[in-house]
């Protein structure tokens, strides 16, 4: 077993990641970057489309593009690539990796946890019929044809609205298949409205509300499938339409992967990392960031957690003292998905949250005091926040909720 030691260690190379090292590089302590794959870049080197960097950038670039121009700001910097960890152990602050040349057993003085997210999986949605040949996860698909240059068939049903869903709807038109429609068993959209827009409206293809596939059908490759209307949860009688396709792309959602420490971090409802505004897990010197803490829509946010968690782990490999906290934040009505849990109230600090359904002009609340109002308020968009200790109470219990002006 080969032993190596490292002030702060990066686990994941994506979007978080590369942040987490700049963060963690300006305090000139030595670093680590730890990846699976064979570069960093995560998720982003799938993402061949525009709509990445327009705070970090202040420019519309596509997802390899904002990887590369991020990678210049870097510099050089020690990387372990086609490297995975098996194993933390808190105790020793030992990861436990294997990679090409054997195992690997890694000191750290402090953690940055960027390890993304896994797609949900079609079986999950347990829908009756067969399991042939031709059902894909969005993400899947998205590998498939943008990095494989592989197609996987010429005639798909996107199920769920979500935004690679909507982004696989485009992409597939566009290498000449057939997109007979998007079936969302919600009554709203999963996905960003922007891509509603882009890559459905302009493209003609359907987006179908409360409805959804309730049967696979064919026996080697997928000859089908059967939709329907849903209502309260359950499907219309009679509501049922057989659709003929050979592919079916399923985009239900991610999930924070954290299957490596979900017995020593604390993890929230929706699989998250919980953490506090610095970025800091329940384990002092262990930090998290991106997609493992909660899933995000904008990638410049991600690499902003990135980088303040990649400081703040410097610092605490330095041996400096980070502030406690002061303050457990909570989801008050409304409120289904907040990035930050807890405050040491010591600085004004971002946090990202998500409401539980659609709503119009939208105040949004900590405890009783009214901080915001936005236009309109959709579970797929990510409402930023910025809150500053020297304006608001932020002791004990925070909670923050959203209420529909005038309803
Ligand atoms: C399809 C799609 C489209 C998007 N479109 C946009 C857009 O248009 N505009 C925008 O701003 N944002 C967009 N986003 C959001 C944004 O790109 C992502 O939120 C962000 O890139 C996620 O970065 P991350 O570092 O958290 O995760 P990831 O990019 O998933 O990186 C995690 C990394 O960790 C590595 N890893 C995981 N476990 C281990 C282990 N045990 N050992 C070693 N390595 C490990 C993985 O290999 C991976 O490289 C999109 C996201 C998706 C999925």
């Amino acid at each position: 077993m080969k032993k190596v030691k490292y002030d702060v260690v990066v686990l994941g190379g994506g979007a978080a990641g590369m942040g987490a090292i700049k963060g963690a590089l300006s305090e000139n302590v030595k670093t680590l970057l730890i990846e699976r794959e064979a570069s960093t870049g995560g998720v982003l080197n799938q993402c061949i489309h525009n709509g990445f960097g327009i705070h970090v950038f202040n420019q519309e670039l596509s997802g390899p593009e904002y990887h590369e121009m991020y990678l210049e700001k870097l510099g050089t910097f020690d990387a372990m690539y086609e490297t995975t960890v098996l194993k933390v152990d808190e105790k020793h602050n030992l990861l436990h990796a294997i990679s090409k040349d054997g195992v690997y057993e890694i000191e750290y003085g402090a953690l940055v946890l960027a390890t993304g997210a896994r797609e949900r999986p079609f079986e999950a949605l347990r829908i009756s019929g067969t399991r042939p040949a031709g059902i894909f996860t969005a993400g899947l698909a998205q590998h498939f044809v943008n990095l494989e240059n592989k197609l996987p068939g010429h005639k798909a049903v996107i199920l769920g609205s979500g935004d690679i869903g909507l982004i696989m709807a485009r992409r597939l038109t566009l290498e000449g298949v057939k997109v007979e429609g998007v079936y969302e068993i919600m009554p709203y959209q999963g996905g960003l409205t922007r891509n509603i827009v882009q890559c459905l409206d302009d493209f003609n293809i359907p987006l179908h509300l409360s409805t959804s596939v309730i049967k696979v059908h064919g026996k080697e490759r997928l000859e089908g499938v059967t939709v329907a209307k849903f209502e309260n949860g359950r499907p219309v009688e009679g509501s049922e339409r057989f659709i003929e396709c050979d592919t079916l792309v399923a985009s239900v959602g991610l999930i924070p992967e954290n299957d490596l420490v979900k017995e020593i971090v604390e993890i929230d409802l929706s699989e998250g990392a919980v953490v506090d505004d610095l970025m800091r897990t329940n384990i002092p010197n262990i930090f998290a960031a991106g997609n493992n803490v909660c899933i995000h829509d904008l990638v410049d946010f991600v690499t902003m957690e990135g980088e303040m968690a990649g400081k703040n782990a410097a610092l605490v490999s330095k041996g400096e003292k980070l502030p406690e906290r002061k303050a457990i934040i909570k989801e008050g009505n409304n409120v289904r998905i907040l990035s930050t849990k807890y405050t040491t109230a010591s600085q004004a600090f971002k946090l990202y949250l998500r409401v539980s359904k659609p709503m119009g002009t939208t105040a949004l609340y900590l405890n009783d005091e009214r901080i915001k109002v936005v236009p309109v308020a959709k579970p797929s968009e990510m409402i930023e926040l910025t809150l500053d200790p020297s304006k608001y109470k932020m002791r004990g219990k925070v909670i923050l909720s959203a209420l529909e002006v005038g309803k």
